[in-house]
């Protein structure tokens, strides 16, 4: 019985993992944790019996302990709850399904306790990578990717010499505005870039997709996870989502994972690997693929993604910059505070006035994520 906890358990990827406990008799969901999402909340402790359960607010932990008084399951809330949750006792796994930088410090406390991270939540690893690969290290902890993209890289890296690569190649299905000049970017809606052609995934990762910005994130990522150099990672523009991604070696052979786009693989992986189990659902059909193509990402019109590659190799305290103004960025655009190609200004233009900091502690990442947003807070808090 492999035991798992999993913050985040209300959204795309925790109701996906939660799909694949159900499918599997040997996970055992011990504690869940989300922001404010109740009814499901309650749902899913109803069917999963996890001992422990954390929601973000202390009003939402009092309804939802009024709500479960049948049950035997402790409730907690805010940072103390997740980090009480990424060392419970019992747990072997964390997902971390959580959006944003909250999940950092939970990750921090699952390693120093010895806890598997089944790794979604990247922006923790584009913040904080510098500190919690060494820790990782340092404590024996597996951290295995739950991104579709990085799983694949880690499924084309096993059995193979990892000091022989060459270069990840990163493909990105270019999202629902490949194509699309900077004029015709100007007039996008919230509801035009929630559509993603073949993924579907929370709303803040699906406009990511669309601006690409989630690709620079996930360069970032792949740099931490693989341990290689920006120049190693080459981001290629694969529009039907068949190869997740691959990995070339220093004798030109190149591996590759390849499959219907479906999370619940890399989530399958990344909970009983090095073990694979049987999966339902739709496989890949050779004779219905019509063809599968490739192109190079338009990085003048997507700016995000060569403003990642710059930030990540600059790195210290900027990554946490980028990232910050990002995800403040896409909730305005979502709340039509802005338009589209602002969200791409506005981290273009917080991480020109940040003053990097080299190597920055939790602490000052936490910080540098504050003054982002303040700064765009005060900045907009007119319209
Ligand atoms: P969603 O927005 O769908 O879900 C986010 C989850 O985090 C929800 O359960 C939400 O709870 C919870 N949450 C939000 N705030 C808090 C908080 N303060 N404390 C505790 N829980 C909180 O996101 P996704 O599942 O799409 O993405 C999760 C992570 O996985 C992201 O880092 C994303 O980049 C990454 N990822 C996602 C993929 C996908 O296919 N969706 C693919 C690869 C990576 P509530 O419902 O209550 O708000």
């Amino acid at each position: 019985m492999k035991k798992i906890a999993i913050m985040g358990s209300t959204g795309s990827i925790g109701t996906q993992t939660l799909e694949v406990v159900r499918n599997n008799p040997e996970l055992k969901v011990t504690a869940l944790a989300c922001g404010n999402n109740i009814n499901r909340m309650e749902e899913q402790i109803r069917e999963f019996m996890p001992s422990l359960a954390v929601m973000w607010t202390k009003e939402a932990a009092e309804e939802l302990k009024v709500r479960v008084a049948d049950l035997s399951v402790k409730i907690l809330y805010g940072m103390d709850g997740l980090l009480a949750m990424a060392t419970q006792e019992e747990a072997e796994i964390l997902v971390t399904a959580i959006v944003g930088m909250i999940g950092i410090r939970p990750t921090i406390a699952a390693i120093e306790a010895g806890k598997t991270i089944a790794l979604a939540n990247k922006e923790t690893l584009v913040c904080a990578g510098h500190l919690i690969m060494p820790l990782a290290k340092k404590k024996g902890v597996s951290i295995l990717p739950v991104d579709s993209e990085h799983s694949a890289i880690f499924q084309s890296l096993q059995g193979q010499p990892k000091a022989k690569i060459s270069k990840i190649l990163l493909t990105a299905s270019g999202g629902p505005f490949r194509h699309y000049t900077k004029d015709m970017l100007e007039n996008i809606t919230p509801e035009d870039a929630l559509k993603h052609p073949n993924w579907n995934m929370g709303r803040k990762i699906t406009i990511d997709s669309s601006t690409l910005v989630n690709k620079g994130l996930e360069v970032m990522e792949a740099k931490w996870l693989f341990d290689v150099d920006f120049s190693q990672i080459q981001v290629v523009v694969h529009p039907q989502s068949v190869i997740h991604s691959m990995v070339e070696y220093v004798d030109g052979g190149i591996m590759a994972q390849l499959g219907t786009p479906d999370m619940k693989l890399p989530i399958q992986y990344a909970l009983f690997y090095p073990d694979r189990k049987f999966l339902p659902g739709k496989r890949l059909d050779f004779y219905e693929l019509a063809q599968i193509t490739f192109e190079k990402p338009d990085m003048e019109t997507f700016r995000g993604l060569k403003l990642a590659y710059e930030v990540g190799e600059r790195g210290g305290s900027l990554p946490t910059v980028f990232n910050a103004a990002n995800e403040k960025a896409v909730a305005l655009f979502l709340d039509k505070k802005i338009r589209y190609p602002e969200i791409t200004e506005i981290i273009e233009e917080c991480v020109a006035r940040h003053k990097r900091i080299e190597n920055p502690s939790v602490e000052e990442i936490l910080n540098a994520e504050c003054e982002v947003y303040q700064y765009i807070t005060e900045k907009y808090k007119e319209i």
